[in-house]
């Protein structure tokens, strides 16, 4: 009996083990007809300056929405799409495309810098900072109107990664370290890289209830300021973590308190509202 069972729980495990694999594959798969078959897309979440109380950017944000699976999460297969080497292509439709929207929003008046989550494997290509400035030079977008989002680990490949970031900068475009806190090595890669801006990650301004972590949240924005660094907290779904934020000198900040990543289309009307709001 023990034996029998023993071999149902492998079965069951090996069941789990091909749901798993037979996913990974068929998105693999899916993915690389997806951009032709035009089911991604880009959403815009807004990031506000807290002590201006007004609209200053939009961070662009993939979505990947299946006939059939339905809309599978970024969190999901940008790290298929990494592993596969297709976020090169993936990832350059994303900065042409987010490059392409904001000047048409420029163009209407408004003066927004639009951020684009940039993955480590994409600053490896040897023609990524050529392909910037194309996509800038096609869009007729201003570099200052653009900002890369990287992550700490791109630190794996700190020498590379550093000229790259530093040539892209002196092209006039803005670099930020997204997911601040949660990687290895924060402040080192503070020293290494040139950044404009850090994203303090969205664990940290979930629970500010807890007394540790609102110093580590404090201590985190010090450091920020202390480099001249702009910082940006991100998750943001309630009012009061805005007051904590303001009275710690936190500049910026994204969340669902003040809209989730929203179509091209729903972002205008937002930006509609703004201007006349402005007049
Ligand atoms: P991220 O760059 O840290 O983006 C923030 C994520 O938090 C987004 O999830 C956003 O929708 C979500 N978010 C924003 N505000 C709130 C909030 O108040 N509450 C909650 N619960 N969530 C909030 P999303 O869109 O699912 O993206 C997940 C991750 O996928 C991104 O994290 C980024 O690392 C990656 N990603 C998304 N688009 C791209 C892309 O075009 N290229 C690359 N390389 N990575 C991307
Ligand atoms: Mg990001
Ligand atoms: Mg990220
Ligand atoms: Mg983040």
């Amino acid at each position: 009996l023990a034996k029998e069972k023993g071999k149902n729980r492998y079965q069951f495990f090996n069941t789990e083990l091909n749901d798993v694999v037979n996913r990974r594959m068929t998105l693999e798969v899916e993915l690389r007809k997806a951009m032709e078959l035009q089911q991604v897309s880009l959403h815009y979440q807004p990031k506000f300056s807290l002590k201006e109380n007004r609209l200053v950017g939009m961070e662009a944000l993939l979505r990947w929405d299946h006939p059939v699976l339905g809309s599978v999460s970024p969190a999901e297969f940008i790290p298929i799409a990494e592993e596969t080497g297709q976020i090169n292509a993936i990832g350059e439709w994303v900065i042409k495309t987010a490059c392409k929207q904001n000047k048409i929003w420029y163009d209407q008046g408004h003066r927004l810098c639009v951020s684009v989550n940039v993955s480590a494997r994409q600053l490896e290509q040897f023609d990524f900072v050529r392909m910037v400035k194309s996509a800038l030079l096609e869009t007729g977008l201003s570099p200052a109107y653009l900002e890369l989002e990287i992550t700490e680990s791109i630190m794996q490949n700190t020498t590379e990664s550093t000229e790259v970031l530093q040539s892209i900068k002196e092209y006039g475009v803005k670099t930020s370290l997204d997911d601040f806190g949660t990687g290895y090595s924060s402040l080192y890669i503070l020293k290494e890289l040139p950044i404009d801006a850090i994203k303090i990650d969205k664990s940290f301004i979930d629970n500010m209830e807890d007394a540790t972590n609102l110093s580590i949240i404090k201590t985190i924005i010090d450091i920020g300021l202390n480099l001249n660094l702009q910082v940006v907290a991100e998750g943001i779904e309630h009012a009061y973590q805005i007051e904590y934020l303001r009275g710690f000198n936190c500049g910026y900040g994204q969340g669902y308190f003040f809209s989730e990543p929203v179509p091209a289309d729903k972002f205008e009307e937002k930006l509609k509202l703004d201007l006349l709001l402005k007049q």
